[in-house]
């Protein structure tokens, strides 16, 4: 047996390790992603159905990525592949309106309480650059506001105040035009009024459920004071639900919390596995997308509702629109946090599960409780060494995580879940073994 979990998954994986060196020669780092580069290289999916996929090497692994947390109903979904193979036959780019694009809109109106109109873009990353813009021209305001380690993409007004200590942005030579545009504030109501107080703040963004998709939680009482606030400053509420949108419930987190935005941004369950987002928001301000009016904000995209994403986007939304699916889904989800959190008592490891929704994380190394953990600490999750080799050895033992993190889909069964917590089980002794725990 090798050494350490790193090198015994790196050994198991001489397949995955030679198409990540011939993929390092034309991809930067051999991904296209940051997130999927985990050291000391990724494994290579071939395939993947239900909860499951099969890396180069011809292991099965049990999913907790799902295509970054798009994937609701689980890998090729039956209903979903059969959605989009019969628009497939029908036209990939119709190059002008087609039906699926106001059936998907009627979809998301139906389902969010704070959308009566939508605008269908490529992507998450998109659909908050789009919100930033909207809020501006409908304000007239040039700034923006938002919250230390909310991530909303990676356009430039993104860049800032993702990652502790929040000093420097996440991309190098952002304009100084951009970086004086964004205040970036700690999730702290006297520090938002601050800024609302100049009033020139178009709109505060935010992830509602806190950074990370609910990783480090927002005060309570926070997104209510923060409705009144921004609707006395005239300022625009901008919901960051990439993540959160027809997962925390079928209308997102905005249902559970009893609060409207004036704009949602929207993308992965919302096109249900293929490239997509929206904005969505009140008719008033998202009427400045339409012709004619007062101002006009110029937005294009190509793919705008391409038709396989809004076959793939309507079907889902169709089926997680009672909300049963987001009940079991996180009904499992607390489950499995308790039963992870079992595991690292037993071993008496320090380190919790936590998490929201169908969602669970994994942090190791640091003891709770949950309430006395810096945001920082929860933010950053599990780092370096121990990282690399908490990763590698659930890998060992079938189980995908997202840097730590899992995101459940309707297809994760028993079968899943048993198998995960004894990974869990296997890979604490070593981790504690190799001194990293
Ligand atoms: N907002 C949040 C909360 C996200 O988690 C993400 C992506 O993970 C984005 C925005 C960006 O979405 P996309 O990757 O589709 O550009």
């Amino acid at each position: 047996m090798a050494e350490t979990l790193a090198a015994e998954w790196a050994a198991a994986n001489p397949r995955s390790w030679a198409l990540h060196e011939r993929a390092c020669g034309v991809l930067p780092s051999g991904v296209t992603h940051d997130v999927r580069r985990p050291d000391p290289f990724p494994p290579t999916i071939l395939r993947a159905a239900g909860a499951r996929k099969w890396d180069a090497d011809g292991h099965e692994l049990v999913c907790y990525v799902m295509g970054h947390g798009s994937l609701f109903h689980g890998h090729a979904y039956p209903p979903v592949v059969e959605a989009v193979r019969r628009q497939a036959d029908l036209a990939f780019h119709p190059g002008g309106s087609h039906e699926l694009e106001r059936e998907w809109a009627e979809e998301v109106v139906a389902l969010l309480p704070a959308a009566d109109r939508v605008r269908f873009t490529s992507s998450g990353t998109e659909a908050t650059l789009l919100a930033l813009q909207v809020a501006r021209a409908f304000t007239g305001r040039s700034r923006v506001v938002k919250l230390t380690g909310h991530f909303h993409g990676w356009h430039d007004y993104a860049a800032l105040g993702v990652d502790p200590p929040y000093d420097r942005p996440a991309t190098p030579a952002i304009p100084h035009g951009v970086i004086e545009s964004v205040a970036v504030v700690q999730p702290d109501l006297e520090a938002v009024e601050r800024q609302l107080a100049a009033g020139d703040i178009a709109a505060v963004i935010l992830e509602p459920a806190g950074a990370a998709w609910g990783t480090v939680a927002l005060p309570e009482g926070f997104v209510r004071a923060l409705r009144d606030q921004t609707r006395e400053a005239g300022t625009l509420l901008v919901f960051d639900e990439v993540v959160t949108g027809f997962r925390w419930s079928p209308g997102g987190a905005q249902v559970l919390l009893g609060v409207e935005p004036d704009l949602t941004a929207l993308a992965k369950i919302l096109a249900g596995g293929l490239p997509g987002g929206a904005l969505a928001g009140r008719a008033e301000v998202m009427d400045v997308l339409a012709f004619g009016g007062r101002v006009k904000v110029s937005h294009h995209g190509c793919h705008n509702a391409h038709p396989l994403a809004a076959a793939a986007g309507t079907t889902t939304l169709r089926l997680a629109a009672d909300g049963s699916a987001q009940e079991a889904t996180a009904t499992r989800a607390t489950a499995l946090r308790g039963e992870l959190n079992d595991v690292l008592a037993r071993h008496g490891a320090p380190g919790f599960v936590h998490g929201h929704s169908s969602t669970f994380c994994v942090l190791l190394g640091t003891a709770g409780p949950l309430a006395e953990v810096p945001p920082e600490t929860l933010k950053l999750g599990v780092t370096g060494a121990l990282s690399t080799a908490f990763h590698c050895g659930m890998l060992l033992h079938g189980v995908h995580l997202f840097h730590g993190s899992g995101f459940l889909s309707t297809a994760h069964g028993d079968a899943e879940l048993d198998r995960t917590v004894a990974a869990l089980d296997a890979v604490v002794p070593r981790l504690q073994a190799e001194g990293l725990l």
